[in-house]
This record gives C-alpha cells, sequence and structure tokens, in this order.
C-alpha cells in the first residue's frame, strides 16, 4: 500500500479536467463545517449569483448539483421532459448521443437530427424538423461538442425553438466561461455545464440553471420526476435563499469552497477578457500547428477555441505519442472518442490551461515527438 497518494503533476491539455490553479486547490483544504451552517448558506447565496454572472442570466433557479456534467444533463431531461413528448434531438458527437439515450429512457419521442462528427448542428435541419412536427415540447443539443471540437449555433437555434413554442435544453459543458454564452439573451431555458473544464475546477459538480418558464414547466408536471436525487423540485428547497433550508443531501462542502474561488477569479478576469484569451491561445496552437502540417477536423469558422480536434498525421502512432508526451513532458492530451478513435487527437486549452507556456511546451513537445 501506498503511505499516502503523490500524484506527479501534468499539464492537462485533454478533454478535461483542465489544470486546478493553487488558489483553487487553496480552497479545498479550507475546515470543513456544516451544509446548513449559516457561514455555507452564505457561500451557496455567493455561488448562486456567481453562476448567474458566468451563464449571463438572472434566472433564480442558478445552482450546482452535487455530480458531474453527465448528472446535469440527466437532471434536465428528467425534469423538463415526461413519457411521449416529442423532442428533437440534434446529434454531432458522443454527447448529443446521450442526450438522445436520455430522452428516450424517460420514455419520451427522440427526433433525432443527426449531422456529420466535426459539423455543427444544421439551422436548417432543425427547422425542417419543426416543420414537419407538431406540438414539439423542447429543442435539445450541445453547445461546444466536446468530442469534435464543434461549436454550434445556439443563439439562432434558441430563436427557432422559441418560435414553435418549443423550450430549449443546451448542453454548455465545454462551453461555459470558454466561449461566447448567454443563457437569457438567446432565451435558453434549461442550461447545464460541468466544474472541471473551462471553469478549472475540481471535477463533480454540475452548474445548472433553469428559466422561469422552465421551473413552470417542472412544477406543472402530470408525473413525478422518475429519480429521487435528480428532482429539482426538491433540490430548490436546500438552494433557495428563503430562510428555511431544509436538507436534501449532503453538499460536498469543500469542493464549493473550490468551486467559488474559481468563480471568482472567472468574475476578476471578466468573462469576456476570459473568452477572448481562450480565442488569443486557440489561433497560437492552430499557427503552430498549420507550421507542422496538422489540420483540424473542424472548419475555421465552427472551432471550438477550448477544445481543438487536430487529425492525426499519417501512419502516427495515436497511443505511443500521447504516451510520450505523458511521460516525458508530463503533458496530457486527449484521445480521439467514438467514431473519432484513432483518428484525431483533442488538444484542450481550457481555463487555467489556457495560456502561452502551454501553448509553446505542447508545440515544441510534438514537434520533438513527430520528427
Ligand atoms: C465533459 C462533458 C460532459 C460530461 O461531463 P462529466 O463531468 O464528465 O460527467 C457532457 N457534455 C459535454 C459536452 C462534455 O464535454
Amino acid at each position: 500500500m501506498l503511505e499516502t497518494f503523490n500524484p506527479t503533476p501534468r499539464i492537462l491539455m485533454g478533454p478535461g479536467p483542465s489544470n486546478v490553479s493553487p488558489r483553487v486547490l487553496g480552497a479545498l483544504a479550507k475546515p470543513t463545517i456544516g451544509h446548513l451552517d449559516p457561514q455555507f448558506i452564505k457561500l451557496m447565496d455567493e455561488i448562486k449569483q456567481l453562476l448567474q454572472y458566468a451563464f449571463v442570466t438572472k434566472n433564480e433557479f442558478t445552482i450546482a448539483l452535487s455530480a458531474p456534467g453527465s448528472a446535469g444533463m440527466e437532471a434536465c431531461i428528467v425534469n423538463l421532459i415526461e413519457p411521449n413528448d416529442k423532442v428533437i434531438v440534434c446529434v454531432n458527437g458522443v454527447f448529443g448521443g446521450r442526450l438522445k439515450e436520455n430522452i428516450e429512457r424517460v420514455g419520451a419521442q427522440a427526433i433525432v437530427i443527426e449531422d456529420t462528427w466535426g459539423d455543427p448542428v444544421s439551422v436548417g435541419k432543425v427547422e425542417h424538423a419543426f416543420a414537419m412536427h407538431k406540438n414539439v415540447k423542447a429543442l435539445v443539443f450541445v453547445h461546444a461538442e466536446t468530442s469534435t471540437g464543434a461549436c454550434s449555433d445556439a443563439k439562432t437555434l434558441c430563436n427557432i425553438a422559441k418560435q414553435n413554442d418549443a423550450i430549449t435544453i443546451v448542453d454548455a459543458v465545454t462551453s461555459l466561461g470558454g466561449s461566447e454564452l448567454k443563457v437569457d439573451e438567446w432565451g435558453i431555458d434549461a442550461v447545464y455545464s460541468g466544474s472541471q473544464k473551462c471553469l478549472s475546477c475540481v471535477p463533480g459538480l454540475s452548474p445548472v440553471s433553469f428559466s422561469p418558464k422552465a421551473v413552470e414547466i417542472l412544477k406543472s408536471r402530470k408525473t413525478k420526476v422518475p429519480s429521487w436525487f435528480l428532482d429539482q423540485s426538491l433540490v430548490m428547497g436546500y438552494w433557495s435563499g428563503e430562510g428555511k433550508r431544509s436538507y436534501h443531501h449532503t453538499a460536498p462542502i469543500n469542493s464549493l469552497y473550490a468551486l467559488h474561488e474559481s468563480l471568482l477569479m472567472l468574475k476578476n478576469e471578466g468573462l469576456e477578457q476570459a473568452w477572448s484569451r481562450h480565442a488569443q491561445l486557440h489561433q497560437r496552437l492552430k499557427s503552430g500547428l498549420a507550421e507542422l502540417g496538422i489540420r483540424f477536423l473542424v472548419n475555421d469558422a465552427h472551432q471550438l477555441p477550448q477544445l481543438n480536434s487536430i487529425l492525426i498525421p499519417e501512419g502516427v502512432d495515436d497511443a505511443q505519442v500521447r504516451t510520450h508526451l505523458l511521460n516525458k513532458f508530463n503533458l496530457e492530451i486527449g484521445a480521439g472518442l467514438g467514431q473519432l478513435a484513432g483518428k484525431t487527437w483533442r488538444v484542450g486549452l481550457m481555463g487555467a490551461t489556457a495560456n502561452e507556456q502551454n501553448v509553446a511546451l505542447l508545440l515544441t513537445a510534438l514537434k520533438e515527438v513527430l520528427v
């Protein structure tokens, strides 16, 4: 047995987790207090406000679920979708496929729109689907598809849904804090994210926000939410600011200290500054990779700055290169996922990882490995 566990620090340039700053790690080490302690309740209120800042929303129901991004996904579906509801779901990568799976598991009718992996969700196909199907309850899609590095036009898609009287459920796990996301302005009804991507917090928390309309839909359900733990009508009592907080589950107290700290850091930098930092470093990485003759999976117009899917050059051993980067440079990049396994590498520039030194190191290391 190990006396204690001491991992070698790595530079995390994959699809998440991203590097966690010493300041955020320091917050984790603060004394654990009770989750109904008035000090902790004050912290939860601040987290709500900071998440409203990050999501650019005034939604009262804006919280962090005590579980990873996948639970945020599931929470949105099980709370807002009921058996036999008609839902348009867009699949252009792994995470869109999981949304479809979640929708089918609650017994709803998934109207699936498929796009080639690496392409954004097709606006035309979504318009067509709304024209073909009446009484669609929701449009569901991934804003930043981490499996491919493609960014979809969330603003336009939400607008189409609104014209057709449907709500929108948007996966913003990789977009939050890394590229433009405006929940209220774009009219997103339910959005979920993850702590370990562009927020650069420890994994295991999922920021979620519901519009007043989504809260209304939840409150007027015909059937009970099929998951007790994820039933947000029960969680609301725990996160709501007015006086009595009732016990629902024990919050991951120290992880929430860390989230608070990472959100403070985002606010200090400024949301728009954070977006432009990611964009600038993406451009730098791109020009360096071009010099090495490496190409991107996604067209210029739809590339995510925080997740760069690059094509593995002909004749190069995928796993061998990644192992070498890890062993020699302590640098982790992501493998391709799903149908892109063995075809792409995923280079993340998320949150605290997104800095000049890391981009320079990756370019130097890749050059050495590939030559
Ligand atoms: C990472 C990710 C998830 C899942 O988040 P976990 O924290 O791993 O559960 C969902 N959607 C997208 C787009 C992601 O990138």
